[in-house]
Formats: structure tokens, C-alpha cells, sequence
């Protein structure tokens, strides 16, 4: 039940303002950080209360949640002219950027309740600075006062048509006693409904917002004759009892009876007026709100006045209060002891401040005070005299009565213990003769609580800030920086683009000035020698070029210090000022609201050489504001059309490198720049994933395009335009085309044009899906039979398939069958269909495939859809052991369920009950399939016809390597294909392997989707890499590539290779050549072939390393495929035309492969005792090096059938670990490992391959068989095995020194991942070593890499750049040191869960855990992959996490430490919150537990937490959740 309680003002007032408005703006510090006011709407909303305003019985209030620096009063404007209620809650910050909308908002009945700020002292200079914008003022100074009030404004603002803002300190409610909620009833009775509906029925005209559309408020005490146009709507008439019967007709603000201003300025030149505004005199308002008053007095018993006095009725001196805390004051003089200064004095405070009725102040004032103070509690001054000591001064000054002497005062932050004093200053003050004015008391100090707004600015911001930093150095110099503490200006002002303008422009000249003095000096100073006038005019000569001044300044600053003369002195009091400043203005996407009258426009038109970085947070999915006044304006699009100023739209979450490019155009361009820079965050602790994936989607789609605009370039004769990313939004299109700047730029980049031309929308989506119905239709005129319509929801491609299979089928019964994807289909037709079936799986929590979601929601919330005629029938897919949990159980076929119940409560009629696929049955899905496809065919009258055709077998893999001609299929046909980014499915398979593959950016699919487009299609490429050692030269090959034609970034693999990802279709050709050119190859990095040898990285024993690293490049070469379609597709030039495709008879042979390859991949890899970093047990053959007693290579012991892949739910599939062959020489191990390939080239599974791994041919076969076969085709036997002993599969980081005295440093690279950040330049640094390094790189198999055969004397060189990089950082967790993931999302097809980009976040959040248990220095190996491929080897982990679904994981336990053991599954489907107490308790117990030098695999074991899997076939026995549910 609902407290009915309540503890705050903001919790009263919100629910007020629910209960009293049909639209509530909750204006947020961001969408995701609730305020005090927005958690209560919230909660009555998710509790359905209903708005005692709202014209159907039923309706619920709309609550929008507005960003408190977009803007939020715009928001007011269309929902209160189309007659519907509005009020907003909010703190202070917002007034007075807002005051063009209070102007005009003050004739509506709109409320605006303000929690004062900072919190802890506010600031009422907020409400004095918009006292005169036509608005009603009433404060509250309690918790009761707060919800009494709040009920006041509503029923104020209904009465009066005008706008209210009600106003409170929101700590004045601190601990008070929790009041009673407001009676409905009551408030229902002072609202006044007939009123309420009386505005609702009359909506005010009137559109723009740009248009002098708003009238002032019409407040007067000089009664005019009463003229009460036509027009005017009916309450003011209705009201004629208590209104005033003068009214002004004209503008007009007396907000005293020397009333300063008198007609607000217009704040746009009008174009369209507003309806006349109601005519309301102060007199009338004041009227209002005491009856108001009496009827709430009648109603609750308190009494409100417009002015409240508080002591004596003789006092004779008095305080007129304008702060917060009256009831400290009050107590305070209540208290004073005889003797005190303010003994016997009064307080009066303003209740209803605007409209100022100075003649209600006199009446409450007792006749015998003498003397005032008046206190105002403003933390900053602008006027000499306070805005209230006026308004009191002219009222009662010019009264009748007693009053000799008004003092104003400062009030400070006056506390408990600080109040007798400060009284006492007041008191003092005033009983002088000549009384000091605006004497400042209590404390200028106030403490520090966190702002509540400090969003403006938020943390995330400082990877611009950062960039600014590496790029200029001591150089930038940011006006309004995060840190930087402008004495006495407060943030918001000092935010402000004016504000820094300014202060760039002091700086400016600040340099101009000194310039001048240094040629002075040069020309005529008194030096003591010539030296320093040399030094100083070569600076001159440079003096305005940053890099110049730069190069000069060092010299010209030593050779002043040197000379020591009174002029060098002074010169060198401004040296700072020889370097030339990159000047900075750093603001938010808040400045792009009102780009006409802004700092923007202020800098674009002064002309002047600054900078501004502007940083726009709006995430994209919150872009699409329903009111398009709400809408932000292109500064990029408005400053380009200014002409003379450099832009740039950049993203660093996209292009980092874009980022730097763009800030230093800015940097050198001559005349004003500005770099809009893109941030989205949602709030103020956003992950960095969310940022990322944020700005790709908005990037991507054009929302954000990244661009440089450099006006400069024109008169180099380039285009001024250059366009970063690849998709523009229309208005960015539009301005282009005007200045024809687009073709220039597609004359140089002519790959833009094909996207360019390319459109997309909602509208295109929605003829598409027309287009392909209709398309069905007229393929389906002409035939006879029955139609069906069969619609599919597929994530993983069973249901998809099934339903294609069912078309197949029901057309060869005569039915006129359709099938398509449910998001397809146009739902409007749904009630015209005959038959329809639907197939769908299931996802994530018991949801919608992503392709079946669009459809459901259409119809799940329908009213009118009326399916009487329609014939149907569901079937599910789904997985019955998913969710382990039992209130789980209910997501298990959720979709097909919810669908099957749903139609039939439309009223269609069911062909055959719901079919449920369970992959636990047996045959998984096929089980239930096979029962359910029959009774459709039955309900449908074609179970029985003759002669069905044979369904054609599914073209498998085979199929497709035995039609491609040696690995050729038409991929070269295909790639010069411009139309799609893609390639077709069985070329997909192909180019495996020729080390790429296609895949798409996930992170973008849905919403490119939801746009009309085709997956962000780009090709992965993997290099071959025998042994993971790659020269200097190569490294910066490598990177250039990623550079230029991948994503900026590349990934060291699990199999110590560079993978690049990103690499569009049109870039594909040319980055097989740069890695061809630069000596690697890509031929067989992946498909069903024999993939890169890996081979220890063994950094301590070099020439050991090398004779095994020969054997690894050995078998490498040895079983490389030999046809030339790699050569021909990928190396031959463009113009070369004997380039042969597919179709020509093509003599290629394969002597190792044959036509159709291996059944699957293929692994080896070599480990070096007593380090198994390449995990020799997970490879399809594993060799171990046997050091001879010579201290060389002896040979290898070969483990075969190791694997890792699996299926999860399908026990037929398992990790498995490599079993012994023997021992074999160094001479012979390349041919024996061919002899095992092609064994398992004879004799492995080629009809299902989720069972063609050489480890099911082993296990099936029995390793001794397996043996003898491979020994019969190699002609010789297997000696016995050596001994050997690991003792780590993990790397050693740090330097090592080698037996040759060369030194070796492993670094640590998180996941393998090398990339630039704002934080770490971890590949700039690596490239910069990569120049001057003259040994090799190492990666190693655990996604590391190692700086090799470093000689002494260049140590210190290269120790120098490493630290300058934060290279050298090893201060890592072991934890974290010993983890490795897989990349899975965005760009892994299979991925069903993050991986590497969630590993390092789940370790922070156990680093705490590990450091409280003394375990941070501890080696765990810890590995994550998004799905069961196993790419990181996760069995082999002590502990590990493979993704199930988004976010939900498979933890494993008790791996062996060295690789020698899988593990075992401990729990299924797992998310965050349940790893982290998991792991935690797991942890904390090992600390506790562990025996001397026991690892966390080996303990989990003995502690009996995880039964040990021996091999792969016992590793699905003994699972602790089955054997819960089996005996269920
Ligand atoms: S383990 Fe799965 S998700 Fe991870 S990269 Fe490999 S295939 Fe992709």
C-alpha cells in the first residue's frame, strides 16, 4: 500500500502538480538521474493515479522528462495551447536562461514550481532577476506551506489564466515531521473544476515560438476603467464577483509603485500575435488568491496571507525577510534574551511577492515600526541596491505611518550557531544613526554539497579536455575549463559562451600587448648585450604562428634568463606569453537552442581566432523530439553558412584520429573555429559501451556525421568540405549541394556517391514491406489452391528456416504459400488473411526475436483488430532447460504462447493447437515440429495428397567447397559489385579460407533495420602468422592498414595474429595486398584447413625459442593450401586480365586437401615447457617440445583431438583435451602432423559439423586405432612420450633478460586489443617504439605482446618511451593480469553475450573483492567468450563466463591452472548481479581456504564446490543444476 505520508516539499509539491495538470515537465538533471520531484511523478504514474484535472475519468497525467539544459520550457508551449494543463518542476538553474519563454508563457495558466538552489544556501537572486516577467510569485518556507502553496498556485493559475511560479528553499522541509497527504476532495474543491474545464475547452491559438506571441501580464494598482474586450474567455467573467473592476488594456508591470519596468521587451519581432491575453490586474490576483486562502482556511484550518508578519503588534523595529529560513529567525527573536539588540522585534515575509501589492504590505505592518531591515539572500550583487529594499523602500517610504528608516542587507549563510550574531549585526546596524547599507551577514562561505546540476560538465568531457591537452600541451588554454576557478563568478555564468569569449579576447589581447613590448625591447631596450635582441626578433618573425613561437620561445626565454638586465626581467614576468595559446572554448550542446542570439553567433561574427569545442551529449535515441520546436539547430550547418569559420563534427567514440585532426585544422586556421564534438551519455556515470554504441548509431545513420569544413582549402583548390564518415543528414546534404561542394568531394572520393544517393526512412521501410507482400501476391495470381501466409520471428535462423521449409512443403501440396519475416508483413492486413501461421523463437527473457518484436507490438495492445475470418496456427521454438530458475519457467516459449492467445482473443479461429520446440528433446525442435506440421496439414484438408516431390537435401558446406573450383566461387564477380556491402552466403564461406569472412556491426544492426538499411556489412581479416612474430617494419604495416582501411583499431587473437575488423567491401582487395606487401598472408587463417601454427613466445630462452619457432614456420608451410585463387582473386592488379574466375576450366590441384578440404578447421600448436601459453591441450594436434641433454631441440611429444567448440544444451558436443600419440623427431613432426590431418581428412564427419572435429573422429574411433592409422600412413610409429611439466599457461610481464643477454618486455594489452583512447595512446605509443626498435614483436597466445631482443644500450631509450606512453604499466590485478576474452559483440556473428567489451568491467567490480581478500597479487585465469565457439578458450579457465543471451552467461569452474583440465558448468544463464555474489563468496573462501600454493581450479575441486571433468566426455556429468532438476 502507498505511503500516504510525506517527507519532502518536492514529494508534496509533485504530487500537487499530478494531481492539478494534465502534462507535467519534469526537468532532469539528465533522463537517467531522477530528482526528488521526478521520482514521485514516477511512482504515481507506475501506480496509474489519475489527474483530478483530466477530462476522461480515467486519464493518467503525461509526465515528460525534459534535460535541464535543453531548453525545458519549450516544452510547454503545445501541449497548454492545445488546452491541456501544464506545470513543470524544477530547480532555479533553469529561470534565467529561460526568460524569453517566461515572457511569453505568462498569459497561459501554465505553474512552474522551483526548488531553489544550491541546496544547502540558495541563491534568490534567480527569482528577483525575473520578478518583473509577468508571472504570479508565491513562496512557501515549510513542508506544509510547500504542499498548501503548490495547491494555491494550480488553483491561482486556473483562476487567473496566468501563469504562477511557486517557489521554496527544498531544504526547508529538512527534518520536519512528515505531513499528511492533501486530501483529494480538497484539492479537488479548490481547483475548481468548472474552471479547469472552461480553459480546457477553450485552447489558445497561436504557433511560433518565434513570434511575439506572448502578451504580459496585465498587474496594475491604478485602476482603469474597465473595458472587457470580446474575446475574452469566459472565467474572467465568471470571476467578475471578486475581480477588480478596473483593468489595464494594455501592458504594463507595476511591480511597485515606482515601478521600474513597465513593458517587458518584445523578444522577437512579431509576426503572428497571440489571441488577447485574459485581463488580470494585480488587484485581481490578489483577490484570487485570498479567496483561495479562505476556502483552504475553511477546508484545512491554516491561514496564508500575502504578506505574513510575525511578532509583537507593537514592535517597533522589524526584519523584512527574503531568504530561506524564516523559522530561524523567527526562534531566534522569539528567543532573545532582554539585553539582545533584537529584542522584541518582528518578522514579515512576502508570500505573494509578485505582483508586489505595496499596499498590503503597509496593512501588515504594525503602525509602530520605525525601522526596517530588509535582508535579501543573494550570493551575488548586480545592482547597487537590492531589488527588494526597492520595492519595500518605495511602498512603504511613501506611506502614511511611522516608518523613519529602511536599511538594506546581504544575508549570508546564517546557521544556529551563527544566527544571535548575525541579528546582532542587523540590529546594530540599524540603530545607527547613519545606518551602513547593504552590509553584508552571515557567511559568504557556504559549504559544499555536490551541485545538483554539475551535469553541465560531466566527467565523461574530459576525454575532449584531454585531447586538448596532448595536442597543445601547456599551449591550451580552455576559458571555461572544468577545473578552472573563476573568483566570484559563479558556474552558470562562467559556462556561458559570452562569458569566456570575453575572457579569450582579454587574453588575446593581453599577447597583442606584449608583442608590442618585445618590439619595443628589440628595437630600443637596454641590453647588456646584443644576444637577447637577436633571439627577440627572430621570435617576432614567428611571433603569431603557434609552432614558430613555440620552436623560439625556449630560446629567446634562456637567453633573457642569462642576461639578467631589468628589461630581460620584466620580458620574462609574461613569458608564458612567448608560446602563442591555442585558444579554447569548451561549451554544450545547450548553446544550439537559440543559435540567433548566442555566444555561437557572438564569436562566428566577431571574426576573432578562437576556438570553440562544442560537446553534444544527446544520446540518439533520445534525438527525436515530438515537438519540432524542441528542436535543436545545426550550429555546424549555421557556422558553415556564416562562411568564414572553420568546422568540424567529430566523435571520439567513432574516430579518435578524426578527433586530433580536426583540433589541430582548428588550432592552425585563421579566424574562428568550431569543433562540435559528440558525447551522448544518458547519465552522469554512463558506461563507456553505452557512449560507444550511442555515438556509432548516430554516426552511422548520419544523425552525426563527422566532417571538416575549412573555408581556407578553396583557395588551395580543394574542396572546403571533407566528409569523415559515410552518411550526411538531408539539411547537411541540401547545403552542400548549394554550394556544390558535394560533387567536388565526390570527385575526389567518388566511393561517397553510391552512399550518398542512398536514402532512408520510416516512410521507405513501410513501402518496402507493401512492395514485398505485394510482390508475393503477384507471384501467387495465377496458381489455385488455398492460400497461407506463413510469417517467421528468427533470431538464430531455425525458425526462419522452418518456415521456409513449411512453404516449400505446402506448396507442393497445392497451397498458394507466402512466407516472409513477421516484421515484413503489413499488419494492416492481418484480418484479410485466410490461413496463417506463424513460427517464432524465442529471445532473451521470453521476448520477440528481434524480427518478430515490430509485428507483436503492433498487435499485442490492439483494440480493433477483429480476426473472426482468420484460420491459424503457432508454432514455438524454445528451450525448456534456458532459465534454470523455476519462476523462470514461465519465459519458455513465451512468444509463441503469448501469440496462440492473443489471436484466438481476436477471434480467430485455431488450424492446430500451439507446437512447442524444445531443444531437450531428443531431436531438439524437430520433436515437437514433426508432431505439429501434420495437423496443420490436416486442419487444412492437404494431409493426404499423392505424389509429393522429394525435397532437395540442404546445400551444406560440402557442397559449397566442392562447386567453388579450389576455393574460387564468384567472390571476385561479387566484390566489384558496389550495389550491396555484402557478399552472398556460400561466397561467405569461401573467403574463410582466404582469412576473411564477412560480418555486420551489431551494435547498429537494429536501428539500420528500423531505417530501411542493410547491415553495416564489413569483413574481418586475419593474418597468418606462424608462431606470432612480426618485425618492426610489419607492426607499422599493421597499423597502417587498420588506419586506413579497417576501424582504427586491430586485435592481437588468441592464436597470436592481427585480426583487423571494419574493412568495408570497396577496401577488402586493398587490404589483402598491403598484407600481402608487407610479407604476411591470410591464405588459411581461417576455414576448414589447418589455421596459423602457434608456437610458445618464450621470451627468457631466445635461441631455443628459435629452432622451435623453425619447426613451427616449417609445419605451416608445409600444409598451406596450394591453390591460386588466393593469388588471383586477391594480388593480381586491376588490369591484369588474365585473371581467371569461376566458370573457367581451372587446373588447380590440392595434394594434401583434395577438392573439398578438411570437414573442419584445423589447429596445432607447439608449447615450450615449462610455459603452455598457447594451451597445447585445446588444439587439434598439440605438440610439446623436448629439450635434448645438448640443451637443443630434441623433438615433440603430439597430443591429438583437442578442441574446444561446443553447442550449449547439446551433450553430443564437448571441449575436449589432446591425447597422446608419442614422441616424434624434430625432422619428422611436420609430416606427422600432415598424417594426422589427413586421417581426420578420411575419416572425419562430413555430415553434421557440429561433429566433425578431429576430437569426435578420436573419441569415436579410440586413440590407439587413430594411432595406427596415422602410423600406417606415415610409415613409421610413435616412440613413447617424454616427460615434461608445465607450470603456468598464463604470460610473465615485465622485463626478462634471455640466456643471449638480449631483453625482452612483455606488455600487458588488455584482451588484445590495440587502440587509442583519450586515456591511454596505447597504439600510438606502440607505433612510435615500432620506429626506432631494432629486434622483434612476440604476440603471444593469451593476446599479449612482447618487445624482443632489445639490446642494453638502447634500453633506456626505448624504457623512456614507454613510460612516456604508460606502456611500462604493470600495476595491474593478477586477476585481471591472467583474464582473456573474446571479441564477440559488435562485429562476431556468433556472439551471443558481450565479451570484450565486458570482461574488464566485470573485473573492476571484483578488484575490491580480491583486495579485501588479500588475493590482488593472485594469478587466476579467468576467460570470457560470447558464445560456445570458445575462441578464448574458456574450458580450459579456472573459471569462466560464455554467453547464453544478452548479458546472461554460463559460469564453468575448476579448470586446471596450466591448461592440463577443462572445467565444468556451475550455473547457467547468470547475470552480473548474481556473478558478483557468486564469484565473491567463491573468493572469499579460497583466501580462507586454500592450502599452500593450491590454485583457485584445484581448490574449487577439493572444497567440493565443482566435481573435476577427467576428459571431454564426462564433461557434462555431474552438473550440479541438472541434477536439481531431475529430481524435480
Ligand atoms: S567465442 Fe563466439 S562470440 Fe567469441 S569471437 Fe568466438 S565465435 Fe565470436
Amino acid at each position: 500500500m502507498a505511503d500516504t505520508r510525506i517527507r519532502t516539499p518536492e514529494e508534496a509539491v509533485a504530487r500537487i502538480a499530478y494531481l492539478s495538470s494534465d502534462v507535467v515537465i519534469s526537468v532532469q538533471p539528465s533522463l537517467a538521474a531522477d530528482t526528488e520531484f521526478s521520482t514521485t511523478l514516477k511512482q504515481l504514474a507506475s501506480r496509474k493515479e489519475q489527474s483530478l484535472v483530466a477530462r476522461s475519468s480515467d486519464a493518467i497525467p503525461e509526465i515528460q522528462s525534459v534535460r535541464h539544459n535543453a531548453d525545458p520550457l519549450l516544452s510547454v508551449f503545445t501541449p497548454i495551447r492545445s488546452g491541456r494543463l501544464v506545470s513543470a518542476t524544477t530547480t532555479s538553474s533553469i529561470l534565467l536562461p529561460s526568460v524569453a519563454h517566461l515572457y511569453k508563457l505568462a498569459n497561459l495558466p501554465v505553474v512552474i514550481h522551483v526548488a531553489l538552489s544550491p541546496k544547502n544556501f540558495p541563491d534568490y537572486s534567480a527569482i528577483t532577476s525575473i520578478r518583473n516577467s509577468g508571472w504570479t510569485f508565491l513562496q512557501s518556507w515549510s513542508l506544509q506551506e510547500a504542499q498548501d502553496i503548490a495547491l494555491t498556485a494550480h488553483a491561482l493559475a486556473i483562476r487567473s489564466g496566468k501563469g504562477v511560479i511557486h517557489f521554496f528553499d527544498p531544504s526547508s522541509g529538512a527534518g520536519a515531521e512528515a505531513i499528511e497527504v492533501a486530501n483529494v476532495d480538497v484539492v479537488r474543491a479548490v481547483l475548481n473544476l468548472d474552471n479547469v474545464r472552461r480553459f480546457q475547452s477553450a485552447p489558445v491559438s497561436g504557433s511560433g515560438i518565434y513570434a511575439d506571441d506572448g502578451q504580459v501580464a496585465v498587474v496594475s494598482e491604478q485602476p482603469e476603467p474597465l473595458t472587457r474586450p470580446s474575446g475574452v474567455p469566459e472565467h474572467a467573467t465568471a470571476e467578475a464577483d471578486v475581480a477588480s473592476p478596473t483593468i489595464t488594456s494594455q501592458s504594463s508591470v507595476k511591480s511597485s509603485q515606482q515601478s521600474t519596468t513597465s513593458s517587458p521587451p518584445s523578444v522577437s519581432t512579431a509576426t503572428t500575435i497571440e489571441a488577447s491575453a485574459p485581463l488580470v490586474s494585480s488587484e485581481d490576483i490578489f483577490k484570487y488568491t485570498t479567496s483561495i486562502w479562505d476556502q483552504l482556511n475553511q477546508l484545512v484550518g491554516r491561514h496564508y496571507g500575502a504578506f505574513e508578519w510575525t511578532g509583537s503588534a507593537k514592535a517597533e523595529n522589524a526584519v523584512f525577510l527574503f531568504g530561506s529560513d524564516l523559522a530561524l529567525f523567527y526562534n531566534a527573536i522569539a528567543q532573545a534574551k532582554s539585553g539582545d539588540s533584537f529584542e522584541g522585534a518582528g518578522i514579515i515575509a512576502p508570500r505573494l511577492y509578485r505582483p508586489w501589492l505595496g499596499a498590503k504590505l503597509i496593512e501588515a505592518l504594525p503602525k509602530s515600526v520605525k525601522k526596517v531591515a530588509v535582508l535579501e539572500q543573494v550570493s551575488r550583487k548586480t545592482t547597487k541596491y537590492g531589488p527588494v529594499l526597492i520595492d519595500v523602500l518605495t511602498s512603504v517610504k511613501s506611506a502614511f505611518g511611522g516608518v523613519e528608516s529602511i536599511v538594506g542587507y546581504q544575508l549570508g549563510y546564517v546557521t544556529k550557531a551563527t544566527i544571535k550574531q548575525a541579528l546582532d549585526g542587523v540590529f546594530q546596524n540599524l540603530a545607527l544613526e547613519k545606518p551602513v547599507q547593504n552590509l553584508e551577514v552571515g557567511e559568504r562561505e557556504v559549504p559544499q554539497e555536490s551541485a545538483e546540476y554539475n551535469l553541465e560538465k560531466p566527467k565523461l568531457e574530459i576525454s575532449y579536455t584531454k585531447i586538448l591537452d596532448q595536442l597543445f600541451g601547456s599551449r591550451a588554454y580552455v576559458a571555461n575549463s572544468l577545473d578552472s576557478d573563476n573568483a566570484g563568478v559563479s558556474n552558470t555564468i562562467s559556462a556561458t559562451p559570452e562569458y569566456g569569449f570575453g575572457s579569450l579576447l582579454a587574453r588575446k589581447e593581453k599577447r597583442q600587448k606584449f608583442i608590442s613590448e618585445v618590439k619595443e625591447a628589440a628595437a630600443n631596450g637596454r641590453f647588456l648585450t646584443d644576444v637577447p635582441k637577436r633571439a627577440l626578433t627572430k621570435w617576432l618573425s614567428g611571433a603569431d604562428d603557434g609552432k614558430k613561437a613555440e620552436q623560439a620561445a625556449e630560446e629567446v626565454i634562456s637567453k633573457l634568463e642569462v642576461e639578467n638586465s631589468t628589461v630581460s626581467k620584466n620580458l620574462l614576468k609574461n613569458k608564458a606569453l612567448f608560446r602563442k595559446q591555442s585558444l579554447w572554448l569548451v561549451g554544450s550542446d545547450a548553446w544550439a537552442y537559440d543559435l540567433g542570439n548566442s555566444g555561437v553567433h557572438q564569436v562566428l561574427a566577431s571574426g576573432e581566432n578562437v576556438n570553440m569545442l562544442i560537446i553534444d551529449s544527446t544520446p540518439y535515441s533520445e534525438r527525436a523530439a515530438a515537438d519540432a520546436n524542441r528542436r535543436k539547430k545545426d550550429i555546424g550547418l549555421y557556422a558553415m553558412n556564416f562562411g568564414n569559420a572553420y568546422v568540424a563534427s567529430t566523435a571520439v567514440y567513432s574516430s579518435y584520429t578524426q578527433v586530433l585532426q580536426a583540433m589541430d585544422e582548428a588550432d592552425k586556421f585563421n579566424g574562428p573555429s568550431i569543433v562540435l564534438a559528440y558525447l551522448p551519455y544518458f547519465g552522469e556515470h554512463e558506461s563507456p559501451l553505452t557512449v560507444l554504441t550511442e555515438t556509432k548509431k548516430a554516426v552511422d545513420l548520419g544523425y552525426w556525421p563527422l566532417y571538416r569544413w575549412n573555408p581556407e582549402n578553396e583557395n588551395k583548390g580543394e574542396p572546403n568540405f571533407a566528409l569523415d564518415s559515410e552518411r550526411i543528414k538531408k539539411e547537411l546534404r541540401e547545403f552542400l549541394d548549394r554550394d556544390n561542394q558535394l560533387t567536388q568531394m565526390m570527385r575526389k572520393d567518388p566511393q561517397f556517391s553510391a552512399i550518398l544517393s542512398e536514402d532512408f526512412g520510416t516512410e521507405i521501410r513501410a513501402q518496402q514491406k507493401r512492395k514485398a507482400k505485394d510482390a508475393y501476391n503477384q507471384l501467387l495470381e495465377g496458381l489455385f489452391g488455398a492460400p497461407l501466409t506463413i510469417l517467421f520471428g528468427s533470431d538464430g535462423g531455425n525458425a526462419q528456416s522452418l518456415a521456409k521449409r513449411l512453404g516449400t512443403r505446402g506448396r507442393a501440396r497445392g497451397l498458394k504459400t507466402t512466407v516472409m519475416a513477421m516484421e515484413d508483413y503489413p499488419v494492416e492486413d492481418l484480418p484479410t488473411e485466410e490461413n496463417i501461421v506463424f513460427i517464432t523463437s524465442t529471445a532473451g527473457q521470453g521476448e520477440f526475436p528481434v524480427n518478430g518484436k515490430p509485428l507483436w507490438d503492433a498487435i499485442k495492445d490492439s483494440t480493433e483488430l477483429d480476426l473472426a475470418s482468420v484460420r491459424y496456427s503457432v508454432f514455438g521454438l524454445g528451450d525448456s532447460h534456458y532459465w534454470p530458475r523455476k519462476e523462470d519457467k514461465v519465459y519458455y516459449n513465451k512468444p509463441g504462447k503469448d501469440l496462440d492467445r492473443v489471436l484466438a482473443n481476436f477471434g480467430a479461429t485455431r488450424l492446430a493447437d500451439v507446437g512447442l520446440g524444445d531443444d531437450q528433446d531428443p531431436d531438439g525442435y524437430q520433436t515437437g515440429y514433426s508432431e505439429w506440421e501434420p495437423k496443420l496439414w490436416e486442419a487444412l484438408g492437404v494431409a493426404n495428397v499423392e505424389g509429393l516431390p522429394e525435397e532437395p537435401a540442404p546445400i551444406t558446406n560440402e557442397d559449397i567447397k566442392l562447386a567453388s573450383n579450389y576455393l574460387r566461387g564468384t567472390i571476385a564477380e561479387e566484390l566489384l559489385d558496389t550495389s550491396t556491402g555484402a557478399i552472398s552466403a556460400a561466397n561467405s564461406q569461401l573467403t574463410k579460407f582466404h582469412g576473411t569472412y564477412m560480418q555486420d556491426d551489431r551494435d547498429i544492426r537494429d536501428e539500420r533495420k528500423a531505417q530501411g538499411l542493410e547491415p553495416a556489412y564489413s569483413f574481418m581479416i586475419r593474418c597468418r602468422l606462424p608462431g606470432g612474430i612480426s618485425t618492426p617494419k610489419q607492426w607499422i604495416q599493421m597499423d597502417d592498414i587498420c588506419n586506413t582501411l579497417g576501424n582504427e583499431t586491430m586485435k592481437l587473437t588468441t592464436r597470436q595474429t592481427f585480426q583487423f575488423h571494419g574493412v568495408v567491401k570497396g577496401k577488402l582487395k586493398a587490404a589483402m595486398q598491403a598484407i600481402n606487401r608487407s610479407l604476411m598472408t591470410t591464405i588459411a587463417a581461417c576455414g576448414d584447413v589447418n589455421r596459423n601454427v602457434m608456437c610458445s613466445s618464450l621470451p627468457s630462452q631466445s635461441k631455443y625459442h628459435r629452432e622451435v619457432f623453425a619447426c613451427s614456420q616449417k609445419i605451416s608451410d608445409h600444409l598451406l593450401p596450394s591453390t591460386s585463387a588466393y593469388h588471383e582473386i586477391w594480388l593480381t592488379d586491376d588490369n591484369d586480365k588474365k585473371v581467371q574466375v569461376a566458370g573457367d576450366a581451372v587446373q588447380d590441384f590440392e595434394p594434401l586437401y583434395g577438392p573439398t578440404y578438411l570437414p573442419r578447421k584445423f589447429k596445432i600448436s607447439i608449447a615450450i615447457p615449462p610455459h603452455n601459453d598457447v594451451d597445447v591441450y585445446a588444439h587439434d594436434i598439440g605438440l610439446i617440445a623436448i629439450k635434448g641433454p645438448d640443451g637443443h631441440l630434441l623433438g615433440f611429444n603430439l597430443l591429438a583431438g583437442g578442441g574446444m567448440g561446443t553447442t550449449h544444451n547439446n551433450k553430443k558436443t564437448y571441449p575436449q583435451v589432446g591425447k597422446s600419440l608419442g614422441f616424434v623427431e624434430t625432422s619428422q613432426v611436420h609430416i606427422a602432423c600432415e598424417k594426422v590431418m589427413l586421417v581426420q581428412r578420411d575419416h572425419g564427419d562430413r555430415k553434421d559439423r557440429k561433429h566433425a572435429r578431429l576430437k569426435y573422429t578420436i573419441d569415436d574411433m579410440g586413440v590407439d586405432v587413430f594411432r595406427s592409422k596415422v602410423e600406417e600412413l606415415w610409415g613409421q610409429k610413435f616412440e613413447p612420450a617424454k616427460p615434461y611439466h608445465f607450470d603456468s599457461n598464463v604470460d610473465t610481464f615485465g622485463w626478462i633478460k634471455d640466456e643471449t643477454g638480449l631483453n625482452h618486455f612483455t606488455f600487458f594489452i588488455e584482451n588484445g586489443r590495440i587502440e587509442d583512447t583519450a586515456d591511454f595512446q596505447m597504439k600510438t605509443g606502440l607505433r612510435e617504439i615500432a620506429k626506432v626498435h631494432k629486434g622483434e614483436f612476440r604476440l603471444t597466445g593469451n593476446q599479449h605482446l612482447i618487445l624482443s631482443n632489445v639490446a642494453d644500450e638502447d634500453l633506456p631509450a626505448m624504457k623512456k618511451l614507454m613510460a612516456q606512453y604508460k606502456l611500462d604499466n604493470l600495476h595491474f590485478s593478477g586477476l585481471r593480469l591472467s583474464s582473456s576474452a573474446c571479441v564477440a559483440f559488435p562485429t562476431c556473428g556468433l556472439a551471443m553475450a558481450e565479451s570484450e567489451r565486458y570482461l574488464p568491467v566485470l573485473i573492476t567490480k571484483l578488484e575490491k573483492c580480491l583486495e579485501e581478500n588479500g588475493l590482488r597479487q593472485d594469478s587466476i585465469v579467468m576467460r570470457m567468450t560470447g558464445c560456445p565457439n570458445g575462441c578464448a578458450r574458456p574450458w580450459l579457465a579456472e573459471v569462466a563466463f560464455v554467453g547464453k543471451a544478452f548479458g546472461a552467461y554460463n559460469m564453468y569452474l575448476g579448470g586446471g591452472y596450466h591448461g592440463q583440465r577443462l572445467n565444468k558448468l556451475y550455473r547457467s544463464s547468470i547475470k552480473e548481479d548474481e556473478i558478483l555474489v557468486i564469484m565473491k563468496g567463491l573468493l572469499a573462501r579460497y583466501a580462507k581456504e586454500r592450502e599452500q600454493g593450491e590454485r583457485f581450479g584445484d581448490w574449487t575441486i577439493r572444497a567440493g564446490v565443482i566435481k573435476a571433468t577427467t576428459e571431454g566426455r564426462d564433461f557434462h556429468d555431474g552438473v550440479a543444476e541438472e541434477d536439481e532438476e531431475e529430481e524435480e
